[in-house]
């Protein structure tokens, strides 16, 4: 089995725990207005690759590994190719190496329960805490990703919840005190508030389409830093 693949990063810091070495996968099924990555939304785009192919390069980055890094699945929407993504993390597994999944948990099935039985960790993106700004910025309910959260939750795999603050969308206190509500009782590691950042426009620019959060100032990381310390207190 083949698998579509955007880019891949042999020295990731930012994706999961530890050094990870990230494949960022084709294809996403949202259009969310604040998406960094829009070269990845086509599934017929980026480069065919098979597991093993995969594999071979992570297995050459394993000294960098650690005890925490590993293998991260991003994206796109990794979920979009779940069987592939469940032939690489069993290979992953198979050879020790630390699986890690970076989603925006808006598929859930029995095939994305099979590769969560094969994920170590999960980074997942609650992008808003309301179905109404889900609906109006991201393009799908809340319903599933706070599905997928709940079955995170109830089989303990341990779990980072990520949202971006975007000002004059979700960075009031009360989106935040919206955030802890929704987030009250799952079990999770961390969450962690990225700021908006726009470097992203010339790739807008670049492949012709509109940034739809093109006119929203970047995030202050004062701001973001303050709303951090309310979000640790749940
Ligand atoms: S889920 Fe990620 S890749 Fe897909 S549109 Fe949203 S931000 Fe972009």
């Amino acid at each position: 089995m083949k698998g579509r693949i955007s880019s891949l990063q042999s020295l990731g810091t930012l994706d999961g725990p530890g050094i990870r070495y990230v494949v960022f996968m084709q294809g996403c099924p949202l259009r969310c207005s604040c998406c960094h990555n829009p070269e990845t939304h086509d599934i017929n785009g980026g480069t065919e690759y098979s597991a093993q192919e995969i594999l071979e390069n992570v297995l050459k980055y394993r000294e960098y590994f650690g005890q925490d890094g590993g293998i991260t699945l991003s994206g796109g929407e990794p979920l979009m190719q779940t069987e592939f993504a469940i032939e690489v993390f069993k290979k992953c597994k198979e050879k020790g190496i630390n699986t890690c999944l970076d989603t925006s948990g808006c598929i859930f099935n029995d095939s994305v329960k099979e590769l969560l039985a094969y994920t170590d960790y999960c980074m997942l993106d609650i992008k808003y805490a309301t179905d109404e700004l889900y609906q109006k910025y991201v393009g799908c309910s809340i319903k599933t990703p706070l599905e997928f959260l709940g079955y995170l939750s109830e089989s303990g795999i341990p779990t980072r919840v990520r949202q971006v603050i975007v000002p004059t969308i979700n960075d009031s206190d009360s989106d935040i005190e919206a955030l802890k509500t929704l987030l009250q009782g799952k079990k999770i590691e961390k969450v962690e508030l990225l700021p908006f950042k726009k470097i992203c426009q010339t790739k807008y620019d670049n492949m012709g389409k509109e940034f739809p959060f093109g006119n929203i100032p970047s995030a202050d990381v004062k701001r973001v830093n303050e709303l951090q310390d309310k979000i640790n207190q749940i």
